[in-house]
């Protein structure tokens, strides 16, 4: 071939080449627009925009209250996205807890725009939009706390956590500093689709569980974060990424630096989420356990029977608080808390009877000092102290069952969660004289059957001390 014809060939398509090139580039700007004006260090990847024909997510799948709270804002101008957990919940097939709003509006914008809204929080403010039970969290896109000088809405202390966190930025930014790659994903109703910011969609899609950012520094920033990892990867059944998983052993105990209000709401999410049993697992496995039950877990460090009774009653009780909430049934803390320090319970028990109190009142003091261990690491409060104490004092009058008195305990308030907690200690490996089983079976019989079982106890009825007639001392004496 003539060097003239392939030039004339080369020519010829310079056109056709152009066209594809630019087609290219198109499609490219679309499927990855990088974001917005601002440059950003810790998005290597960029955005990626899923369209709405590429992905499942159905607006009959979402909330109706949050789609009105998301159209309300978009014809108002703001941009505007469902984010986190129902849009990862959503992408899983799973039924989203709740759903939640992400908006360049700031707090006081959104609060005049919805009548039925309140603002809450001051670490980090929020607008709540209540529908009837529901409510929607609108937030405003945060920034990273790098990315600006920011010592008046934000800060953090000497150890690199964030106190303060109201300083206002783009979506991107906003993505950025979220936890988990999984956890930032939007979902705009402009064109329904869904903007992928930190690679989240293929680490949903390896079930992986992967941090944004430096893993070290953003624990550091909030270490209720390491929590947060071991929750989600039991919840959803994910892998943490190895850089994710790392630090968490040695940077567990940053959680005794968070208030111990905030750590009995994790303790709830953790212990009281459905999968409670491996979550206790893993956070056993990383160093979590400590800060949140230090008592129990100096006990089960002990080693030895009662600690491997501790453990036991543990699993049953979470195994047993699994299945009520797979179920539907209702389930409180104070049974949770009741379990986790019963043994500890029994250890102070026993020091105190060493130094000679009697059993009553040295339950009542060791349920006190327990307690008050506790709420150091997470607080309780008093509407589930009450009934935990309740549980565990019951526990001591389940065995006497003597006349009126299981007719009695039958008709106390807690006597169901008392008698679940028996049957628990007795799978445990307790031993109890079958004393659960007789429960049952008192439960079961009508009057005369149940007077039956409690006139079958005779035996065992402990006999009174008699009183001794005692001779009047000054009848000798005249
Ligand atoms: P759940 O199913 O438990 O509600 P979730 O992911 O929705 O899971 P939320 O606690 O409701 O969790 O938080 C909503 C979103 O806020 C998260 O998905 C995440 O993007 C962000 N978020 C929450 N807590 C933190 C945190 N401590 N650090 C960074 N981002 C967080
Ligand atoms: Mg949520």
């Amino acid at each position: 071939m003539s060097s003239s014809l392939i030039t004339g060939i080369v020519v010829a398509s310079l056109p056709l080449v152009a066209l594809i090139a630019v087609h290219l580039w198109h499609r490219y700007r679309i499927n990855h627009s990088t974001a917005g004006a601002q440059p950003m260090t810790t998005a290597p990847q960029g955005r990626t925009v899923i369209h709405r024909d590429d992905h499942i997510l159905s607006r009959r799948d979402m909330s109706d209250n949050a789609l009105k709270v998301l159209y309300r804002l978009k014809d108002a101008g703001y941009e505007a996205y469902l984010v986190g957990g129902c849009v990862r919940d959503l992408l899983l097939g799973e039924h989203p807890k709740d759903f939640d709003v992400a908006t360049e509006a700031t707090p006081e914008e959104v609060h005049e725009l919805f009548r039925n809204s309140r603002l809450i929080g001051r670490r980090f403010k929020l607008v709540h939009v209540r529908f009837g039970r529901e409510i929607i969290e609108v937030a405003t896109f945060r920034a990273g706390h790098d990315s600006q000088n920011n010592a008046q809405h934000g800060h953090q202390d000497d150890s690199g956590r964030i106190l303060r966190d109201n300083v206002y930025g783009t979506v991107e930014e906003d993505a950025l500093r979220r936890d988990f790659t999984v956890n930032a994903l939007y979902y705009s109703v402009r064109d329904f689709s869904i903007h992928d910011h930190a690679n989240g969609v293929e680490d949903l899609d390896n079930r992986t569980l992967r941090l944004i950012g430096d893993p070290e520094a953003r624990y550091r920033e909030d270490p209720v974060r390491m929590l947060r990892a071991v929750r989600f990867a039991a919840k959803l059944g994910f892998t943490m990424a190895e850089e994710t998983e790392e630090p968490i052993c040695r940077l567990a105990p940053l959680l005794g630096d968070i208030p111990a209000a905030r750590l009995f709401e994790e303790v709830l999410k953790l212990l009281l989420g459905g999968r409670g049993e491996e979550t206790f697992k893993l956070l056993r496995e990383f160093n979590l356990f400590t800060p949140l039950f230090p008592a129990t877990q100096r006990l089960l460090e002990r080693g030895g029977d009662q600690a491997e009774l501790c453990e036991e009653l543990i699993i049953a009780a979470l195994r047993n608080t699994d299945k009520r909430i797979k179920k539907g049934k209702s389930v409180t803390p104070a049974f949770i808390y009741a379990a986790m320090l019963w043994h500890p319970l029994q250890v102070r028990i026993a020091q105190l009877r060493d130094e000679g109190l009697p059993p009553i009142p040295a339950l009542h003091q060791a349920a006190q000092d327990v307690v008050q261990q506790q709420v150091q690491a997470t607080s309780i409060p008093r509407r589930f102290s009450g009934p935990m104490r309740e549980i565990w004092e019951l526990q001591f009058r389940l065995p006497r069952r003597f006349g009126r008195r299981a007719e009695q305990l039958v008709e106390h308030p807690r006597f169901r969660a008392a008698y679940d907690f028996l049957l628990m200690r007795e799978a445990s490996g307790e031993q109890l004289d079958q004393l659960g089983d007789w429960w049952t079976r008192y439960q079961e019989e009508d009057d005369e059957g149940r007077a039956a079982l409690v006139k079958d106890l005779g035996g065992q009825r402990p006999k009174r001390k008699r009183k001794r007639s005692r001779k009047p001392r000054s009848a000798d004496n005249g």
